[in-house]
């Protein structure tokens, strides 16, 4: 039976870097990916440049686009553009390219990883995980991360995370050529979709595009997705492949530690419930959970409370406010574009959002603060 200090399920985003942290740190982690290689993912790859604080090796081979707009539509029309200023704060990645990256890196550093095999039981004996897998072989560890992504076995398993996870229905697509969006912009629609939005995010050769829904569970079909979505990014060809994927947000402070085991990325619930942003939080957990476990392995404990502690403090306070957004903007879209997007400061604080510069929490304590201040006059 072979030993390792940590275990990661799924080795995908959060997985690969959680792994790519403990390794660098010297401990021995196995990776078991229930996928034979890294398919392309659902995702539009649009990142934060801060997020480069929670990275541990450059990405600069990843980095497709570094976007200076973001541009916010209803209906094809009513156009606002927000600039985006400083040094390239917001940036597509590839993200097939970006796994791949960390999941090398992790492995050069002496990470293992299993593919494609699943785990079928896990069970703690003496303080340490025995894990049975489908190649009939048995693994322990000291320390188990979940990974397992959106669609996670394990974290409800565990108790980790929401106890009802909710979702966000997703379809998305790659096209060739750029159509009508400029190399160096994203573009998010707003009126196709109801109870949620398009999107067009610029790689060097190829759009990702995506519809979202977030309220209400409102499931998308194909023909959501017709020429007008298609078009309003200036594409012609509707012969194209789409992914659906149902996508696990945030949906409340939770815990995602228990004893020896920490659920990090989509399978912790930590994806933005407004703008479905999940890299950014999985690579903040793989980060703050590979700190916690350093600090248990070489102080010889298990208390891995503060990892909980800081991604409420860090990622949940702000997504709160997110989700209560998220519930009044889906819920009557054309007021909230009128009165939130077209708003003057509007799609500046939107950037910053999606740049890191700013959260939900602050957007939310401003617009209190004014109402408070115009309840006094
Ligand atoms: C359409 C779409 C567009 C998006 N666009 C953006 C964007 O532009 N910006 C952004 O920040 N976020 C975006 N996101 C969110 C982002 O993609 C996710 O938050 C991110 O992929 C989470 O990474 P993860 O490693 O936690 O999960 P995943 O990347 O899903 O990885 C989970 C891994 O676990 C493996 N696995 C699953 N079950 C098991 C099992 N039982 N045993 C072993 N392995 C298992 C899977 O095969 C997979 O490799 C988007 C999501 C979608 C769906």
């Amino acid at each position: 039976m072979k030993e390792f200090d940590i275990i990661i399920i799924g080795g995908g985003l959060s997985g690969s870097s959680t792994a790519l942290n403990l390794s660098k740190k010297g401990y021995s982690v196995l990776i078991i990916e229930k996928e034979a290689s890294g398919n392309i993912k659902p995702c539009a790859g649009g990142m934060a440049s801060s997020m480069k604080k929670y990275l541990p090796l450059d990405i600069d081979e990843s980095i497709e686009s570094k976007i200076r707009n973001v541009e916010f539509r209803w209906e094809s029309s009513d156009n606002v553009v927000a600039d985006l200023s400083g040094e390239s704060p917001f940036w597509i990645i590839r993200r097939e390219k970006l796994d791949r990256l960390l999941l090398d890196e992790a492995i050069k550093y002496g990470g293992e990883i299993l593919r494609p095999v699943q785990v079928e039981k896990i069970t703690q004996q003496n303080k340490t995980w025995i894990i049975k897998c489908n190649n009939k072989v048995t693994y322990k560890s000291k320390f188990l991360v979940i990974a397992d992504g959106s669609q996670s076995r394990w974290a409800g398993y565990f108790n980790l995370g929401p106890r009802k996870p909710k979702f966000a229905n997703t379809i998305a697509l790659r096209l060739k050529g750029l159509g009508n969006i400029p190399k160096d912009s994203v573009r998010f629609e707003f009126g196709f979709v109801k109870y949620g939005f398009a999107w067009a995010f610029p790689l060097k050769d190829s759009v990702n595009i995506g519809l979202g829904t977030f309220i209400n569970n409102k499931l998308l079909e194909n023909k959501d997705l017709n020429n007008k979505v298609i078009k309003s990014f200036g594409f012609e060809d509707l012969s194209f492949k789409v992914v659906h994927k149902k996508l696990r947000i945030w949906n409340g402070l939770n815990k995602l530690n228990g004893d020896r085991v920490i659920a990090v990325g989509d399978a912790a619930s930590l994806c933005d419930p407004f703008l479905a942003e999940g890299i950014r939080p999985s690579l903040m957990s793989s980060y703050f959970a590979a700190e916690s476990i350093d600090e248990c392995l070489s102080s010889n404990n298990n208390d891995l409370n503060n990892y909980s502690t800081n991604i409420n403090n860090e990622w949940g306070k702000s997504m709160a406010w997110g989700k209560r957004i998220a519930q009044i903007f889906y819920r009557f879209p054309r007021t909230g574009y009128q009165l939130g997007v077209k708003r003057k400061t509007a799609p500046q604080r939107i950037a910053q959002i999606l740049s890191g510069q700013m959260n939900y929490e602050d957007i939310a304590m401003r617009v209190i603060k004014r109402l408070l201040t115009k309840s006094k006059d």
